[in-house]
């Protein structure tokens, strides 16, 4: 089974006039594939994700995650399955101010009951794969914008998801260190693993094997990428 189905999904937001975020969407992504979602502002990138990732319910439609139906679950089960099978990357990393690299990595372990010290073994080994094994006990205020992301990126994958969300990953980097996390989303697609990410940046997106174009809810078309980003 692919690692996400929609079948005809509407996701329509009542503010007076019903505004329809997503409008009958079909999409499948496959196993181990790498698409970029991008598309006007307002045109349903992030419901979009947020339906995929189990955050949001459709309004219409069905959703499956490696051919689980997601729709009809309990809130609970769904929980469940966002928790084991998705890794989330946002645009404004979403680390706890409070708490270090480390502890904000393994801050979705301590919710399965993991031990600490099997947390810190598991959040520290993530960070020295992203490059910060030396920033272990830093707060996000002491590490720059691509470091943060990098923490972002640790945390998700903490759980050994097959799906990785990123929603503008590289939204608030430099081009250089956009660049960087770029590689790291390969090397995670190499692995096998299914990303799928938000971006408004046409070389961002060219990282992917396919490009799925969203306009006013609906996907206008979807493009195929060669290896070095041109349309096939
Ligand atoms: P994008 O990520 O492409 O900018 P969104 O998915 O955020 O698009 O939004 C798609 C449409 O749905 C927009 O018209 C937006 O205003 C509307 N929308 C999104 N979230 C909400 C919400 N919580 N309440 C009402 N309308 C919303
Ligand atoms: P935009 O794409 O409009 O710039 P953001 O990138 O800030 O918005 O957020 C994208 C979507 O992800 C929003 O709908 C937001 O509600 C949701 N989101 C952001 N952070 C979290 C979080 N930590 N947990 C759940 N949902 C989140």
């Amino acid at each position: 089974s692919a690692a996400v189905s929609l079948e005809t999904v509407t996701k329509t937001y009542m503010v007076g006039e019903p505004v329809h975020a997503l409008d009958g969407v079909d999409l499948e992504i496959p196993r181990g594939s790498y698409v970029a979602v991008m598309g006007p502002s307002g045109s349903g990138k992030s419901t979009l994700m947020n339906v995929i990732g189990c955050l949001d319910t459709p309004t219409k439609g069905t959703v499956y995650l490696d051919g689980e139906e997601v729709t009809t679950m309990s809130d609970r089960e769904r929980t469940r399955i966002r928790g084991e099978e998705v890794g989330f990357v946002f645009q404004t990393f979403n680390l706890m101010p409070r708490l270090t690299a480390v502890e904000n990595v393994a801050l979705p372990l301590v919710f399965r009951g993991i031990p600490v010290g099997e947390r810190r073994e598991r959040a520290t080994e993530l960070l020295e794969r992203v490059g910060l094994g030396d920033r272990l006990d830093h707060v996000p205020n002491e590490l720059s914008g691509g470091q943060r992301q990098r923490v972002a990126i640790a945390r998700a994958l903490v759980n050994d998801p097959a799906l990785i969300l990123a929603d503008e990953p590289t939204g608030n980097l430099d081009t250089e260190t956009g660049e960087n996390i770029m590689s790291l989303f390969e090397e995670l697609h190499a692995e096998g693993n299914t990303v799928v990410m938000v971006t408004h940046e046409r070389p961002v997106a060219e990282h992917a094997e396919r490009v799925v174009h969203l306009l006013d809810g609906r996907i206008e078309r979807i493009e195929e990428l060669d290896a070095v980003g041109a349309e096939v």
